[in-house]
């Protein structure tokens, strides 16, 4: 009797043991792990990518929710893709450990071996605090790359990335823009690292031009006429006619499939003997103009700008790599307490929100053109304690995490929003700012009864202001 064809159906994800008696979660659909109650931090060892399809946006969409980076549950777990996405995955190749047939490939299980090898050899702490600012993603960051055994910032050519190069700090880049606009930020995270010698620098690897406008390396190259412009230009060689020392392009002498000397009429056979080729010309096909060098006209693909190669702005592209001392200090997650987290946008503590107004009036470095807009919500959240079971952030910061380039803290019921603008355009800024702020709070609202928000206040801090002065406006009526 032949048996009935069982039809069973593939689990959304399904823990395994492979031959090391390693655990591997396999992840057949997109699932926000974090919040999936059946799955805990213990049940599992590594993670395997299985979800199907070819749509990159969903490929990258479950990585995420199942990155070493990003996930509470599978922060540093050793993570597999399947072989089937290989080209799929796009910025998130960079935490992918490796791509297999099957969660049981021998090179998968040797991998996450290795992985837990080189972990307990640097005495790495695996458990930490849920990532909340953007100071523990970069300190993230870089212990996942110690972890990896990655001690020296790779920095190679990889498209999409404005100067065209991968740093270590851009690995948690998932949206257009970010890496822009997080650039102070890990400037100045950078500059901390190497006051603590974290970190050191190894090489100079390569200087490249950006836009003056977006600093983007996104540049077009034109050879062009120096007359009218065109990149339409034809090279020939240029003839010198011995006998009479005329000098003019080849076309010049073309005459019925010989050479014939426009000036003296005669016939030109052997090169050397007769005449010879002493350089070449440009001629416009556009305008027919010649001339021995073309002009460089450079176009923004980003910015849409017409440039000349004397207005870009060069940028040296170095290589650096973690001192022992760094590796130690990342590895024990030291490093939370030895660096100033002030610096940094994104949500952090009411003191550190301070003090950035502080430094911002004191540093030497702010440019006078330079002020802060800082708007203050008042908000009433009435959510269920439940909620704070992964994280110990309040619902309503993590819906306005997007908001990469602007500094937030709450204390109580107010929240507080700063973005630094220029001078000029503080009244588009401050507009823009309300709204996207209050539009964002709304939709939030739709999901979440009972929540409730007003606008406080926006004000605007000059970095000749006396900063405490306006901190104290902004603590006023707080409590
Ligand atoms: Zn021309
Ligand atoms: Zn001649
Ligand atoms: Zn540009």
């Amino acid at each position: 009797m032949p048996q009935p064809i069982q039809h069973k159906e593939t689990p959304r994800y399904e823990i395994v043991t492979n031959v090391n008696r390693r655990r591997i979660l396999v992840v057949n659909e997109v699932i926000d792990i974090d919040r999936e109650d059946g799955i805990e931090f213990e049940d599992f060892d590594a993670i395997f990518i299985n979800v199907k399809g070819g749509l990159q946006e969903s490929n990258m969409l479950a990585i995420r929710l199942a990155s070493p980076l990003l996930s509470e549950k599978c922060r540093f777990k050793p993570c597999y893709v399947s072989s089937r996405l290989e080209k799929w995955m796009w910025k998130a190749e960079v935490i992918t450990d490796g791509y297999a047939r099957s969660p049981f490939d021998t090179r998968v299980a040797e991998g996450i071996e290795d992985i837990y090898i080189n972990m307990r050899r640097l005495n790495f702490m695996l458990g930490t605090d849920p990532v909340m600012t953007h100071a523990e993603e970069l300190f993230r960051l870089c212990r996942y790359a110690i972890s990896r055994g990655n001690y020296t910032f790779s920095s190679h050519p990889t498209p999409g990335l404005s100067t065209g190069y991968m740093l270590l700090y851009y690995y948690t880049m998932w949206y257009e823009n970010q890496e822009l606009l997080q650039n102070d930020e890990r400037t100045y995270f950078h500059n901390q690292l190497i006051k603590h010698g974290y970190i050191r620098r190894t090489r100079f690897l390569d200087r490249v031009h950006v836009c003056p406008h977006c600093h983007r390396s996104h540049l077009l190259f034109f050879e062009s006429c120096p007359k009218c412009h065109s990149s339409n230009l034809r090279q020939e060689p240029i003839i010198h006619h011995f006998r009479c020392a005329n000098v003019s392009p080849q076309s010049s002498y073309e005459w019925d499939g010989e050479l014939k000397c426009p000036k003296c009429n005669r016939m030109l056979h052997h090169i050397g003997v007769d005449y010879d080729k002493p350089s070449t010309v440009y001629t416009c096909s556009e305008c027919e103009h010649s001339f021995m060098y073309p002009d460089m006209r450079v176009t923004c693909t980003s910015s849409r700008k017409q440039l000349t190669t004397d207005e870009l702005i060069p940028i040296d592209i170095e290589e650096y790599e973690f001192t022992p001392e760094g590796i130690k200090a990342f590895a024990a997650n030291d490093i939370v307490r030895t660096i100033n987290q002030v610096g940094f946008y994104g949500f952090s503590s009411m003191r550190d929100f301070e003090d950035y107004i502080r430094e911002f009036a004191r540093n030497e470095e702010t440019s006078r053109d330079d002020v802060l807009i800082v708007i203050r919500f008042f908000v009433h959240d009435p959510v269920p304690d439940d909620v704070f079971l992964y994280d110990n952030v309040p619902p309503i910061v993590k819906a306005m995490r997007r908001f990469f380039n602007y500094k937030s803290a709450m204390w109580g019921n107010n929240y507080y929003f700063l973005h630094r603008v220029r001078e000029g355009s503080i009244a588009i800024e401050q507009n823009h700012m309300e709204y996207e702020l209050k539009s964002e709070m709304s939709d939030y609202q739709q999901v979440s009864p009972g929540f409730d928000f007003s606008l406080i206040s926006s004000q605007v801090f000059h970095p000749n202001h006396d900063p405490d002065q306006f901190i104290e406006t902004l603590e006023e009526d707080r409590h």
